[in-house]
């Protein structure tokens, strides 16, 4: 079983009073995970992904990997350098030059360290020819560092240099097929956020430097949001600040008084890029007529790391972390008595059942299970960390354990704020039928 007396997490103690620099940089999320040990600033900008969160980061990897791959999307790895020359194709090198991080070789060859990768994918089909018509629709992604020279970085993993994304570039042969991959992978975004559980608007977007004529965001709501969000609260239309000037209205039917603002963070975005890149860098495909033509092409992005904090952001309290269910870092904590208490000696049969319990489960439940071993620290003291930690699911074995006469245990149900008092087995079976609502099918 995972124990916590051997993970490494060092704890941050902000004194209450302690004047903090830079307060307006600061987000909750951030001051929680450097509090609780789960990142640690490396620089400006830049964070270690300690243990407790890299668990976290991986469970999202795997979810997106699995709705991805749903969708037929086929994961690779691009370079995280790409020659600053494909940015000058296809025109984006002087336009985003101020974010752009930009590394010398010994050859004097500028390459940029990737914040996407349209180039670069792009540069991949042109440099195949005759591809058949058939292969298509093709989509490929990544989940892979990407990096920004923010002039400003802030909120912790929410605005960093370098941030860990999920890119996806789709191919097809004609605008239309372009048109469809981009429903799919936008039903797909739903479905796993829905998944997740995360409250989310999609909105309509500008295309910006990106390209193209269509575009949506997807963002999370919170205080701290970097987008202004304009959202009728009859028909849930909502869209980006940004484009209203052109727009006055967002919705026909609907009186100014059900338009509210809120703050955003972005967590997605989906481009149909049509021929920008395809045409820079003739990226073709052999037709049903054996000619050459040029591709269509979409991009999808989902900020992993982005995610993870921005949803902290949203579920947490200003003390205690929150967490989607199913990428909380462990899913149940177990606190066993005091060493030297009187309940400790009673309960070793209990102890055991546990054990047996969680043998009978299947690997993926087990890691999932961390004990609070540190039995030096009091029941009160264990739980406070856990609680702060945000571990969905909490097992607290204190005194009533030790009775003769229907031992029960303490289950706290953080999300719903509910603590059952139950025999060791109830309490078991009941979180494991929770957690396996989760089960990806
Ligand atoms: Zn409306």
């Amino acid at each position: 079983m995972n124990r916590i007396s051997k993970i490494f997490q060092p704890l941050l103690i902000i004194p209450k009073n302690a004047v903090v620099r830079n307060q307006d940089l600061t987000s909750k999320s951030q001051r929680l995970m450097m509090e609780c040990g789960l990142i640690r600033p490396s620089g400006n900008g830049s964070f270690f992904i300690l243990p407790i969160l890299q668990r976290s980061v991986e469970k999202l990897v795997g979810i997106i990997d699995h709705h991805m791959q749903k969708i037929d999307c086929q994961k690779i790895t691009m370079p995280t350098l790409t020659s600053a020359d494909l940015w000058k194709m296809s025109g984006r090198f002087e336009d985003a030059q101020s974010e752009l991080l930009i590394v010398k070789d010994r050859h004097e060859k500028l390459h940029l360290l990737s914040p996407t990768h349209e180039e670069s994918i792009t540069s991949l089909l042109a440099s195949i020819a005759g591809t058949s018509y058939r292969l298509f629709p093709l989509k490929f992604y990544q989940i892979t560092s990407k990096f920004r020279d923010e002039m400003k970085p802030r909120f912790g993993l929410i605005r960093a240099k370098e941030f860990l994304m999920k890119d996806l570039y789709t191919f097809d042969c004609d605008l239309e097929s372009a048109k469809i991959s981009y429903e799919t992978v936008n039903e797909q975004y739903k479905n796993l956020f829905d998944y997740l559980e995360i409250p989310y608007v999609k909105i309509e977007a500008d295309t910006g430097l990106m390209g193209g004529n269509i575009s949506h965001e997807y963002h999370i709501l919170t205080s701290i949001g970097e987008d202004h969000i304009v959202q009728c609260k009859k028909c849930n239309k909502a869209v980006n600040k940004e484009l209203l000037n052109e727009k006055q209205l967002i919705c026909d039917e609907c009186v100014p008084e059900d338009i509210e603002q809120h703050e955003g963070i972005e967590i997605g975005h989906t481009f149909v890029l049509e021929d920008k890149y395809t045409k820079a860098l003739n990226a073709t495909y052999l037709s049903k007529k054996g000619k050459p033509e040029i591709l269509q092409m979409g991009c999808y992005g989902i900020g992993v790391t982005r995610l993870i904090a921005a949803s902290i952001e949203r579920f947490s309290t200003e003390s205690e972390i929150r967490w989607p269910i199913p990428i909380a870092p462990f899913k149940l904590c177990i606190i066993p008595p005091k060493e030297g208490s009187k309940e400790q000696e009673k309960v070793k049969d209990l102890m055991e059942e546990i054990d047996n319990f969680l043998k009978s489960k299947e690997k993926s439940l087990r890691d999932d299970v961390v004990i609070d071993d540190r039995t030096q620290i009091t029941i009160g003291k264990r739980l406070m960390h856990t609680k702060r930690l945000g571990i969905p699911f909490i097992i607290v074995i204190g005194s009533k354990a030790a009775e003769e006469i229907n031992p029960t245990v303490e289950l706290h149900d953080l999300n719903q704020n509910i603590v059952h008092e139950l025999s060791i087995t109830d309490a078991l079976n009941k979180v494991m039928s929770q957690i396996k609502t989760y089960e990806i099918v």
